[in-house]
């Protein structure tokens, strides 16, 4: 097969859908592995690096997308959606169910895509997306610790407090990979923290993990308001896979925070879960003020992190790049259950329902 690795092209985005052991890995099980000139280099990978590997290095991203299989780390952007067309298998995150324009166009143009965020084996785990969950939980809370310093806009609090000073109050909505890497930083940088989830099963696995260190909670609109009126830092992290992620928190309990409290949203990639949220930002331009409070609704966190991240994703995503990659798509699908849940549109179909349901 001829697989193509392009440029990530989203803002500050320096993460490489694979490293040269990726490239390694598939060209000796006799792919070709196209790479675009200057993939690598936002995570100091060059050119030259993965022509040792066995890689293709192609100076323009029209040849590099006319790959059979694409790989990429990103939703594809507007500009890149000319390259699509039927036959093309295209495996990259997507987020399709808080992102109708690009469900339209690889709806319309006929591609096969697989969502990394959405491969899901019969353990119900979400293997593709947990390794860049783990980054920006613990990106969240160092994130937010930076932007609780008052020359950043934050009402200026050290989240470990200091000996006769309070701690700072962290609350983390949503106690899955995201919201347990959060949580266990902010721990480590000793502040004092509130998870919350809605199942009482991940309650009880998240209080044998943190012992005393954390305040569970059981996540409902009253506990969140109370949760909020002393928070200085708090951390979105919730979950319903595939689907829209839910207003949990209005405007009203935004409002009721301490003034220049500071709102990290990990789950903005799915539309966010703060009612005052109205736009997705960039590591460039990260925050804006709202109800008095700082938010940070940057969608792409592990892009910053690349020397982590760019390693993190493909120790997960090669195992399923080499069964894309070595059998014929259809008997694969029928097959490998993880796979098939990850198929988000076939040959000009939308596959997947729950983003069916949130675009309809
Ligand atoms: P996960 O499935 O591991 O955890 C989600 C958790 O949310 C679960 O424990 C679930 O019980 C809980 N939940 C569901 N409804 C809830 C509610 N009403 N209140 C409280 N908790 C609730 O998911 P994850 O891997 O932790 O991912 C969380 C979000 O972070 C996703 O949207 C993911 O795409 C996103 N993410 C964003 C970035 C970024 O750069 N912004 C990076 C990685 C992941």
């Amino acid at each position: 097969m001829i697989i193509g690795i392009p440029k990530e092209i989203k803002n500050n985005e320096n993460r490489v859908a694979l490293p040269p052991s990726g490239v390694f890995d598939l060209t000796n099980r006799g792919h070709q592995v196209l790479v675009e000139k200057d993939a690598g280099k936002g995570s100091t990978i060059s050119d030259e690096e993965y022509v040792a590997a066995g890689a293709t290095i192609i100076d323009n991203a029209a040849d590099v997308w006319a790959a059979e299989m694409v790989m990429k780390v990103k939703e594809p952007l507007p500009e890149e959606y000319r390259y699509f067309r039927k036959g093309l298998l295209l495996f990259t995150y997507l987020h399709l169910a808080a992102n109708r324009p690009l469900t339209e166009a690889l709806v319309n143009s006929g591609v096969t895509a697989i969502a990394y965020e959405n491969v899901q084996p019969a353990d119900n785990t979400l293997p593709l997306l947990a390794p860049m969950s783990e980054i920006a939980g613990r990106m969240a809370a160092q994130i937010g610790a930076n932007f609780l310093e008052r020359i950043k806009g934050g009402k200026g609090i050290l989240l470990s407090g200091v000996p006769g000073v309070r701690r700072g109050n962290v609350v983390v909505i949503g106690g899955g990979v995201v919201g347990l890497n959060a949580a266990k930083l902010a721990v480590g940088l000793g502040a004092n923290v509130t998870l919350l989830d809605v199942s009482v099963p991940r309650l009880k696995e998240l209080d044998i993990i943190f012992g005393n260190s954390v305040q569970t909670m059981m996540s409902n609109s009253f506990n969140i308001q109370e949760c909020l009126k002393t928070a200085d830092l708090v951390i979105g992290a919730v979950l319903i896979p595939g689907h829209k992620a839910p207003t949990l928190v209005t405007k009203e309990m935004v409002a009721n925070m301490p003034d220049h409290g500071v709102i990290v949203d990990v789950a903005i990639d799915q539309g966010g879960i703060f009612e005052t949220e109205d736009r997705v930002t960039t590591h460039d331009d990260p925050t804006y003020v709202k109800e008095g409070v700082v938010h940070y609704a940057v969608a792409n966190m592990p892009g910053a992190v690349p020397q982590t991240a760019t390693y993190a994703l493909s120790n997960s995503t090669m195992a399923y790049a080499n069964l894309l990659a070595n059998t014929p798509l259809e008997l694969l699908l029928k097959d490998n259950l993880a796979l098939r849940r990850g198929v988000n549109t076939y040959n000009g179909k939308l596959t997947i329902e729950p983003v069916a349901k949130d675009l309809a």
